[in-house]
């Protein structure tokens, strides 16, 4: 106890954050368990949840924080108010945050800086007043926008009524049209499109700030902890992808093969067919296949350079050398492609990447048989 500084403590989010995590642990199931979940609150739920974790996804991240594509009225709108649910702040406070966070990765004046445990990336830097707190001087261009600074001004009243009053109004209206008692449908409005539905999206978001930095592999980049992985992504709506993302953040998709689960990325497509939203931004293939075979390619001299020191693996490594070598002679191909902005067929992408593949396919097998 005599470690918590108790000084520091932010009591304001930390009475929220810890709060409702407790009605949605021990209220929601009692509810549940006492009079069940109907359908339409199941439905305004999932709504809820959807719609709150896109706006964050979407909106505050993607879209505010990245820049990564242009957006009408209506999107921001839509994002702004149904962010403003998350109770996750501002989007211009989580903006600054986020920005800071790519710039400072891993060190100190990164706000949820991983090198400081699981605890404080995911929940701990918001429990306790950040030292210093951050002078939030990197979102000028944020604040020149009239709505963002409009959901700056009134976030807590817009997250109140549309996050937890509309819920409770419209369970409380359906139970009363079903011959339901109202007041029974407005606590279960209140608990889980409400409670539940906030405490959710608040931890599948911190978990973008925690376990992404901790789980999963890195294709992309070991300059920093980001990973990307695939369970991370379905609780985060296509946001597991980190790796990808700290590498090439102004890119409106994190996870960038067409099979990576990102219905945030398909989300922000769509909306690009409806004309809602424009000029998406992509880095060109032939940029995201070097990183792989940079990072591959480094990975192979590293664990090369650690077999030397054992005698026994002597005859292997000339032939770990020639992969590397071979794998050193591509990279080198593939970097002066794209610094003359050679026009690279989708043929010649993939023949580069299937021989890496195959490459370090054959350094396993001789690593292991080593
Ligand atoms: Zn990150
Ligand atoms: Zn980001």
């Amino acid at each position: 106890m005599q470690r918590i500084p108790f000084d520091r403590v932010n009591w304001t989010t930390s009475s929220f954050l810890i709060g409702t995590a407790l009605m949605a642990l021990i209220g929601v199931p009692i509810y549940l368990i006492k009079f069940g979940l109907n359908g339409f609150e199941f439905a305004l739920f999932a709504f809820y949840v959807t719609a709150t974790m896109m706006s964050i996804t979407v909106g505050y991240h993607r879209l505010f924080s990245h820049l990564s594509f242009k957006s009408g009225q209506a999107v921001k709108f839509f994002t702004l108010v149904f962010g403003a649910c998350a109770f996750e702040n501002s989007c211009l406070n989580w903006a600054s945050d986020h920005r800071l966070h790519h710039k400072h990765v891993d060190h100190d004046e990164d706000p949820y800086d991983i090198s400081k445990g699981f605890f404080w990336a995911h929940i701990g830097w918001l429990l306790f007043k950040l030292d210093p707190e951050p002078p939030m001087d990197n979102v000028a261009d944020l604040r020149k926008d009239k709505l963002v600074m409009w959901q700056h001004r009134y976030v807590h009243w817009i997250g109140f009524s549309v996050g937890v009053l509309l819920p409770i109004a419209l369970c409380a209206w359906w139970s009363a049209s079903h011959g339901e008692s109202p007041w029974l449908g407005a606590l279960g409005g209140f608990l889980i499109p409400g409670v539940a539905r906030i405490v959710v999206a608040q931890h599948c978001t911190f978990f973008i700030n925690s376990f992404c930095h901790m789980l999963g592999r890195q294709p992309y980049s070991t300059s920093h902890s980001a990973r990307d992985s695939a369970l991370m992504a379905f609780f985060t709506f296509g946001e597991g992808y980190h790796n990808y993302h700290h590498e090439f953040q102004h890119d409106y998709r994190n996870g960038v093969k067409p099979w990576q689960w990102d219905p945030s990325k398909w989300t922000i497509w769509t909306l690009s067919k409806l004309g809602l939203v424009t000029g998406l931004r992509r880095v060109p293939d032939g940029r995201i296949l070097l990183a792989e075979m940079g990072e591959a390619r480094r990975k192979a001299q590293s664990q090369l350079a650690e077999l030397r020191e054992h005698p026994a693996a002597h005859r292997a490594s000339d032939t770990l050398h020639e992969i590397v070598e071979k794998l050193t002679t591509n990279y080198h191909e593939l970097e002066k492609a794209v610094a003359d902005r050679v026009q690279l067929s989708r043929e010649a992408l993939n023949q580069w990447q299937n021989e890496t593949r195959q490459l370090m396919r054959e350094f396993r097998r001789t690593v292991a048989s080593a």
